[in-house]
């Protein structure tokens, strides 16, 4: 063999991995089909590294913001996206935009010129047989990789549509209108003492107009390759639903029957104190900071859905930690098919790292990309691989894919500070400011151990 692990997609995540191996002395084959004739629907270009679609790395702010401490933490390793990030820097405020042209030619030159890493422009069909490999390949993995995929981790493991309905930081959910209740109070062993759902109640006007805001809301199109990607019907986004007939989500997922709620006071309840509607919350991650708005996953534009949710009572002042979306986005359940070091359980010769671990943008996806090539250098060089502690943004996002998210519902997520141990007795103001001081600290100590055993 020339080489000691094979990377397969040269993108974000693909560049990364390879220049962290590289850098370690590890001989690296980089395989990315651009180049060899073969496109993929969103990306223009053959460079490595190229930016899809906006050119900004979102906000640079380190100190109260959770992608400008991964920016942090990634410099902090060397990262070879904020390197060539800051060669392609055009002005933006507290934010990190680049020229794409710039970035990309930088990220494919230094890795072309490193004498570790070779690129061959190739398209992947199947995970490789032997050997050490990371699959990079991306929202938009080709489709006989991805079958390949589907062939190792079942059917029901991979998907091709983020159907995303808008989650929720707890915190910001008012419990003074709202209660928490399973329907007909069912429960699992699973289950939390008092219930599993934040029910949101609404009155026949409330339902009527937050149907009408449903209706008239400002949407976002489908591109058209999306509208040919398979498996859409079983995310049926939630306006859709609603133009059907203005009972339609009465009987799906605002229906209100077997919910009583506690704050009708009145004396008539022929049929349990049952809303008229109700919007329910779940739990999406194991801390109990994050939930989401169950069947909400929506084609309607960003602004129309923060003023049309913040309509619904409890909500009036949410915060979202991510807002509805549905596009294509091939992704593996990780929760249920990666270890805590990104490898197949079934497959461990195998890692996953970037979006198609089920994170989301273009610092997240670099970000595990690092790690994937932190972790493939560690076992390379026979060393222990210690874990990031949660506390940091790369803890906080790797444990979110590899075991901390709830499986049933996992869907891509931006990294935000409701992945981390919440910092519940420090006041609001000055919250963001001591997640980030706790996590620099703890990242410092986890770097000085791991560069004591280098791999
Ligand atoms: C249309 C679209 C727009 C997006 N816009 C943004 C945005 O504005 N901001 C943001 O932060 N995030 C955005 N994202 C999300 C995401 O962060 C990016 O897609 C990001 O590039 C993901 O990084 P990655 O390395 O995982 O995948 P990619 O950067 O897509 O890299 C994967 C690489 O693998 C290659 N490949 C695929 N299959 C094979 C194969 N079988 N063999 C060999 N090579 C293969 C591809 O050609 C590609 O180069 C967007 C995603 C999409 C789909």
């Amino acid at each position: 063999m020339t080489h000691d692990i094979h990377i397969i997609g040269g993108g974000l995540a693909g560049s990364e991995a390879a220049w962290q191996l590289a850098q370690r002395g590890f001989r690296v084959k980089l395989s990315e089909m651009r180049g060899s004739g073969e496109m993929t629907p969103a990306h223009q270009t053959d460079g490595l590294a190229e930016l899809v679609c906006s050119n900004s790395f979102r906000s640079d702010d380190d100190t109260k913001n959770a992608v400008g401490l991964l920016h942090h933490e990634m410099r902090r390793l060397d990262s070879i996206v904020m390197r060539a990030g800051e060669v392609a820097r055009v002005p933006a405020g507290s934010a990190m935009a680049v020229d794409r042209d710039v970035f990309s030619a930088e990220v494919q030159r230094t890795l072309y010129e490193h004498p570790n890493v070779s690129v061959v422009r190739e398209r992947v069909d199947a995970l490789p047989a032997d050997g050490p490999a990371i699959v990079a390949t991306g929202p938009l993995t080709a489709q006989s990789l991805a079958e390949s995929i589907v062939g190792a981790t079942g059917q029901d493991r991979l998907a091709f549509f983020d159907a995303i309905a808008p989650i929720v930081h707890r915190d910001s959910i008012d419990m003074s209108k709202c209660w928490i209740q399973s329907r007909w109070n069912k429960r699992t062993e699973a289950s939390n003492e008092d219930g599993d759902y934040i029910n949101c109640p609404m009155t026949k006007e409330q339902y009527l107009a937050f149907h009408r805001g449903l209706i008239e809301g400002d949407k976002t199109e489908f591109k058209e390759w999306e509208a040919d990607t398979p498996y859409f019907d079983g995310c049926m986004p939630i306006e859709v639903m609603a133009a059907r007939g203005v009972e339609t989500l009465r009987y799906g997922p605002m229906k209100g029957v077997g919910l009583d709620n506690p704050y009708d006071t009145s004396e008539e309840h022929p049929q349990g104190r049952w809303p008229y509607a109700v919007v329910q919350l779940r739990q999406d991650n194991k801390l109990g900071t994050l939930w989401n708005m169950v069947g909400f996953q929506t084609k309607l534009k960003y602004g129309a859905q923060v003023e049309l949710f913040r309509t619904i009572p409890g909500l009036e002042n949410a915060e979202f930690a991510r807002l509805g979306g549905l596009h294509r986005n091939t992704f593996i359940n990780s929760p249920l098919v990666l270890d805590r070091q990104l490898r197949l359980k079934n497959g461990e010769r195998i890692r996953f790292a970037g979006q198609i671990t089920g994170c989301e943008g273009y610092v997240e996806s670099s970000a595990v990309g690092l790690m994937a090539g932190l972790m493939a250098a560690a076992e390379l060089g026979g060393r222990e691989w210690t874990a990031p502690p949660r506390t940091t943004a790369f803890g906080a996002l790797l444990a979110h894919i590899t075991g901390d998210a709830e499986a049933s519902t996992f869907q891509p997520m931006n990294v935000n500070f409701g992945l981390f141990p919440p910092l519940h007795d420090v006041g609001k103001k000055v919250r963001k400011k001591a997640y980030t001081n706790r996590a620099k600290e703890d990242f410092g100590e986890w770097l000085g151990a791991m560069e004591a055993v280098p791999a």
